[in-house]
């Protein structure tokens, strides 16, 4: 029989995950299939076949693992962004504002060079503030954004009005 499920069928929905009120987008059902998984990773790259690309930025901690697996198809290398305090080497900082507080991304100083074409790779796209911080450490290394690819976005809390309004491409598989 064909199999027609989408990548949108393979992820679940938590109730009341971290918090009460919040609906959790749970994609370790998309990672955990093998079909799931390839079509995710393939469909993150769809939209920049034939572009040039040096490097794949992954988000702390879900955008370590497509992004893992989208820079091997590449055969690019790999960049995390991570929260603050966890590379070992010499970072750049960089905070962005969260629903209470705020936060820090990190990126070490020598993972990218001017000129540099990348990608940034996560698993889902809400308020843009985590894309954000990560396109600016990358921006002030010199790096080129080619474009942000996400499995998920939640189109009311505005991630890619903010991500289109800096003039950059934001691809999404589902919503
Ligand atoms: P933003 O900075 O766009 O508001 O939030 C996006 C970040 O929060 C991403 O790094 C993403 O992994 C995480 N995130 C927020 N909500 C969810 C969710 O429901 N499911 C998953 N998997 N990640 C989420």
């Amino acid at each position: 029989r064909l199999d027609t499920r989408t990548v949108r069928d393979y992820i679940r929905t938590i109730v009341d995950f971290p918090h009460e009120g919040i609906l959790f987008r749970d994609v370790t059902t998309l990672f955990a299939d093998a079909r799931g998984f390839r079509m995710a990773v393939d469909q993150l790259l769809t939209p920049y076949a034939g572009e040039p690309i040096d490097k794949v930025i992954g988000l702390e901690a879900r955008g370590f693992i497509l992004g893992g697996a989208v820079a091997h198809q590449l055969s690019v290398g790999f960049v995390p962004i991570r929260k603050k305090g966890k590379l070992p080497g010499s970072v750049i900082s960089q905070a962005y504002a969260l629903e209470y507080g705020e936060a820090v991304m990190e990126m070490h100083d020598d993972a990218l060079r001017p000129g540099d074409r990348v990608l940034i790779v996560d698993d889902l796209l809400a308020t843009g503030g985590t894309a954000v911080a990560g396109i600016s450490l990358c921006e002030r290394l010199g790096a080129r954004i080619v474009g942000c690819t996400f499995v998920i976005e939640l189109p009311e809390l505005g991630g890619r009005k903010a991500l289109e309004s800096l003039g950059h491409e934001v691809n999404a598989l589902t919503a």
